[in-house]
């Protein structure tokens, strides 16, 4: 069966090098989050935050330990969202 990549991608910050810089570590998310199955993706925290806020900041990665909320609190104290 066709992998689906993850509905995101075209703006994604990581997925398109902007984070991560094309490393090793950046394939290696891709590999585990964005090109995985649909249960993959949408665990990852940039989906998430995405779907709940509109948006994620730059500094969110896919297995970062915070939750939704507190990502969200952070990105509003750092004026990234209003
Ligand atoms: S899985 Fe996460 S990091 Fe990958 S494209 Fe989707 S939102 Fe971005």
């Amino acid at each position: 069966m066709e992998k689906e990549q993850c509905s995101k991608v075209v703006k994604c910050a990581l997925f398109n090098g902007i984070i991560l810089k094309r490393s090793t570590s950046e394939d290696v998310y891709k590999n585990l989050f964005c090109n995985a199955s649909k249960e993959k993706w949408t665990t990852c925290k940039r989906y998430q935050v995405s779907e709940k806020a509109g948006k994620c900041a730059d500094w969110i990665l896919p297995n970062s330990t915070l939750t939704v909320d507190e990502i969200i609190k952070k990105m509003k104290e750092k004026g990234e969202l209003v």
